[in-house]
């Protein structure tokens, strides 16, 4: 159980005539004043605590209406917070038949100042993704703890392996040597199932952070560090579903609290069902009403109450935790109208923070649906400010694999990125060429460091914001057993108390980790200062020859980047580019530092990419 003295509850059980009454959980387990939306709705949890009635006695809360539900050991509080309130600590009474049988104090905080001015991540960023489980074990105390059913166990490849945002603080400094700005970490929310529970998605108590990662203060001080060295915090949140092992699937506050079915059903993973304008309801329903999983219960999002408590949750995080965004799981399986309430009602309390949704599909124009602002033909806006660039993933995933032809190769990349049209913002896209879900870039390019070398030079310099996988700077990779998604995961070497090598260092790297290391340093270093990147312009010409040939350019300056995806080194004559070209007459090569003094005519090796700032 957690320490509910934490948030500053008093919880006074008492038993009254043969009835005993309770009270277990107020969430959120407190709030802030200073909000646009004064709105606020308390979840009351304790047995038979909807049999009393309830008081409130703070100048400035209003007590607006008590919601019973089916089950009696709920209630929901309607609360107005007047713009006028002082911060301070409200009194709520319980009471059964005119007599008090216990009451709990409510905290209103101050927000912090410029709480409602924070500023998301956007292009001018590099998210780096961290699963917690297994990036570093910066505290062994806590690979066990109490009440929590799955010890450690290093040697299983799906099971806990004892990483914890210790072990993230204490590689904050590698981090920002590295050159990265973001940090997205895989779910730190309570997961208290059985088995496979290191993967973090499946809550069992969405205000908690699971005591194997730390405390909620523990993730506060990661926020607070990360701050200190210009590194952003993103959350990665699931409103789709929760964990079997929630607190209240064993007694839910109403039947349609979760999504249920006759008998265990699936969902059928088809996202495009849900926007598809000839899908049958019946598929589209099982998309969107299936379970995830038979351990990830399917949660009602059109039911008003588990719609307030999961928009509230994640504001409550925002504030708590000072976040800079949120990664949003499987975002299309909840119901669309509640997701799109949910972006509307941060936009307003946050108008220039960001948030990307998981729209797993893979062609733009259905990504691009879900992107806020999309004109869509039955009016839906997702209020969603950013998705996952999946279709571009696809294509990197190939270009570099393929022999050159009209449809193969890096004519790919070009593609892709011709379709643009389709969405609202391209520039708030997230890029990248592999995640926790999916293969190592590596492994899907057997092995081929130049290929790899390659995706992070393209997805460093298009358009869009992107993201590395950790691990992606050691080489690392899925290795010979590819079964299931362990091995997408693997452990950081060095994060462990033992480790035979410490790859955070440079004298823990191989010659090969090393090079991989400095060539992405250099560019995210070069990175974070190229302003024709972050918000200049995208120009690209047609592949030819197994050459793509883009620039990023804004009013100050201009980049080309050459893409060779020959096995051979290349020649080319620049003529065809003097749209760009014939207003510079030297360039420097970001990676190798080279100067170019000739433009005309231009040599990159085989497999490589070249960046060059021209001048
Ligand atoms: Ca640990």
């Amino acid at each position: 159980m957690r320490g509910l003295s934490l948030f500053l509850l008093v919880l006074i059980p008492f038993r009254i005539f043969s009835q005993q009454i309770t009270l277990d959980r107020v969430e959120p387990p407190y709030w802030w004043t200073g909000f646009k939306h004064n709105n606020l709705q308390l979840m009351v949890y304790g047995k038979n605590i909807g049999s009393t009635t309830v008081s409130l006695d703070y100048p400035g809360l209003v007590l607006r209406k008590v919601h019973k539900v089916e089950n009696p050991n709920y209630l929901f509080l309607d609360l107005t917070i007047n713009k006028a309130i002082r911060p301070g600590v409200a009194t709520i009474g319980f009471k059964l038949r005119d007599k008090v049988v216990g009451a709990c104090h409510y905290e209103l905080k101050e927000r912090k100042i410029n709480s409602a001015r924070r500023k998301g991540f956007s292009a001018k960023d590099v998210i780096y993704l961290l699963m917690p489980d297994r990036f570093a074990n910066g505290d062994t105390s806590n690979d066990v703890s109490a009440g929590m059913i799955e010890p450690v166990d290093r040697s299983n490849k799906d099971g806990r392996h004892g990483g914890d945002l210790k072990g993230i603080r204490d590689h904050l400094d590698y981090l920002r040597d590295l050159g990265i700005t973001a940090l997205w970490i895989n779910p730190l929310l309570e997961n208290n199932m059985t088995r496979y529970s290191y993967h973090g998605y499946s809550t069992t108590d969405y205000y908690r952070i699971d005591p194997r990662f730390g405390t909620n203060e523990d993730y506060v001080k990661l926020s607070d560090e990360l701050h200190q060295r210009g590194i952003k915090l993103i959350m990665d949140m699931i409103f789709n579903h929760c964990g079997s092992n929630h607190w209240w699937m064993n007694d839910l506050p109403t039947k349609d609290w979760v999504n249920q079915w006759p008998e265990f059903t699936r969902t059928n993973y088809r996202a495009g069902t849900y926007n598809d304008p000839y899908a049958s309801r019946a598929d589209s329903n099982k998309f969107l009403k299936g379970w995830f999983d038979i351990t990830m219960p399917d949660l009602n999002q059109t039911n008003p109450y588990v719609r307030n408590y999961l928009i509230q949750n994640s504001i409550w995080w925002v504030e708590f935790a000072g976040l800079d965004g949120i990664r949003q799981d499987t975002h299309p399986y909840a119901f669309k109208e509640m997701m799109s309430d949910w972006g509307k009602r941060m936009l307003e309390e946050y108008p220039d923070f960001n948030f990307v949704g998981e729209c797993w599909l893979n062609n733009p124009a259905s990504v691009a649906y879900w992107q806020k602002g999309s004109k869509n033909k039955d009016g839906y806006d997702s209020w969603l400010p950013s998705v996952f660039d999946f279709p571009l993933y696809d294509a990197l995933n190939k270009s570099f694999n393929e022999a050159e032809g009209w449809n193969t190769g890096i004519i790919r990349l070009f593609e892709v990125l011709a379709q643009d049209f389709s969405y609202p913002d391209p520039e708030n896209i997230v890029v990248f060429a592999d995640n926790h879900d999916v293969n190592r870039y590596l492994d899907s390019q057997g092995d081929d460091v130049r290929k790899l070398k390659m995706a992070m030079a393209y997805v460093l310099t298009i358009r869009g914001i992107p993201q590395i996988y950790y691990g992606t700077e050691i080489l690392m990779t899925t290795g010979a057993d590819k079964s299931g998604d362990g091995p997408k995961r693997k452990d950081f070497p060095g994060g462990w108390p033992g480790d035979l090598r410490d790859a955070f260092t440079e004298q823990g790297r191989t010659t090969a980790e090393t090079d991989m290391f400095n060539y992405l340093r250099k560019i995210l270093h070069w990175r974070n200062s190229a302003e024709a990147i972050h918000t200049g312009k995208f120009k690209h010409f047609i592949p030819e020859d197994g050459i793509y040939i883009y620039f990023r350019y804004n009013s100050q300056s201009t980049v080309m980047v050459i893409m060779n995806n020959n096995e051979e080194t290349k020649t080319i004559e620049t003529r065809r580019y003097k749209e760009f070209l014939d207003k510079h007459n030297s360039g420097i090569e970001i990676i190798s530092g080279s100067i170019l003094n000739d433009l005309s005519k231009l040599t990159i090796p085989g497999k490589s990419a070249e960046i060059i700032e021209l001048r």
